[in-house]
């Protein structure tokens, strides 16, 4: 669980990495998505950085545990 430790806020922007999948012309280059969420292959943790959506304070998500 986590919260902004400046405004308390608990809503962040953060970074997530998910695969999609492309339909491509024959070099390869981008023609459309057909899925564009297949997979998440890292979801935000304490090593990302983390924004709050209140009032901008940005550190790695750590920062913003509860304890
Ligand atoms: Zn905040």
């Amino acid at each position: 669980m986590k919260k902004c430790p400046k405004c308390g806020c608990q809503s962040f922007n953060v970074t997530a990495h998910v695969t999609q999948d492309w339909v491509v012309d024959e070099y390869g280059n981008f023609l459309r998505c057909e899925d564009d969420c297949v997979e998440v292959t890292h979801r935000p943790d304490d090593e990302d950085v983390w924004n709050c959506a209140n009032c901008g304070y940005s550190a790695s998500g750590k920062e913003f545990n509860i304890h």
